[in-house]
């Protein structure tokens, strides 16, 4: 049986948001032990049940109301929610806090030879991305019509072997871009981890841990600043 007295926190299970993410929790006193292969962790110390997932799904998780909280890129939060209103849904959430790690902009790239002269000389070109709304959402300012090449993964070598014209992806360093022959045109969208907690009823004991970690929160990333 699901035991709903426990704050459930999900978050991704290995990733770029992990260490960052487990950390956060360690340095605010949340004693977790790990174990590598399991779905379910139970905090020592405090009535907190950690779900580590794949990060596409924490959104859902946290819209449908199946945990309490999650940590997740800012990306991946707005493509679902974009998704979700397209499929005609009123997705809902609350942010509690912008996070200081995970940062990175979602760009566009093209090969090193394309002469750009801003967004309108990409009307009508196939774009390699994993995030076709917020893609979507900058072109429809500028009336640009674009066709899609969805990929979850090595969108980086989209143009090169073909299958587009330039690409829609996260960038941090660019050195991957680099690396794949390409340059980095516009940036779409700047991204950091958040920390998101589903809508509705909490029980008051809840609310009150929820309180107590965000204010632990608070501390921890101001003393890092
Ligand atoms: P999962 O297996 O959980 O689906 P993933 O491969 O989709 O993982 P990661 O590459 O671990 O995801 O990235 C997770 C998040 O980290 C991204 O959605 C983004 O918010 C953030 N991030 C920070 N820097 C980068 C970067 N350079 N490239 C990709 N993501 C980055
Ligand atoms: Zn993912």
């Amino acid at each position: 049986m699901l035991d709903n007295s426990r704050l459930r926190i999900a978050m991704q299970k290995s990733g770029r948001l992990s260490d960052e993410s487990k950390k956060l929790l360690a340095q605010c006193g949340v004693k977790i032990n790990l174990q590598e292969q399991r779905l379910i962790a139970f905090a020592e110390n405090m009535p907190i049940d950690i779900l580590r997932v794949r990060d596409d799904d924490i959104p859902g998780l946290v819209i449908d109301g199946v945990v309490d909280i999650g940590i997740v890129g800012e990306n991946v939060l707005e493509e679902e929610v974009l998704d979700r209103r397209a499929e005609g849904e009123n997705p809902q959430y609350k942010t509690l806090r912008r996070l200081d790690f995970g940062g990175c902009r979602l760009s566009i790239a093209a090969p090193r030879d394309f002469v750009y002269s801003g967004p309108e000389c990409l009307n009508n070109l196939r774009i390699a991305t994993t995030y076709p709304h917020l893609l979507r959402r900058y072109f429809s300012q500028y009336n640009v019509n674009f066709k899609t090449c969805l990929l979850n993964g090595s969108v980086e070598v989209a143009p090169r072997a073909g299958l587009a014209d330039v690409i829609c992806d996260l960038v941090s360093s660019g050195a991957t871009l680099e690396a794949n022959g390409l340059q980095e045109i516009e940036v779409i969208y700047k991204s950091k981890a958040c920390l998101i907690q589903r809508e509705g009823e909490m029980s008051p004991t809840k609310q009150a841990l929820i309180d107590k970690v965000m204010t632990r929160i608070q501390g921890v990333i101001q003393a890092r600043e």
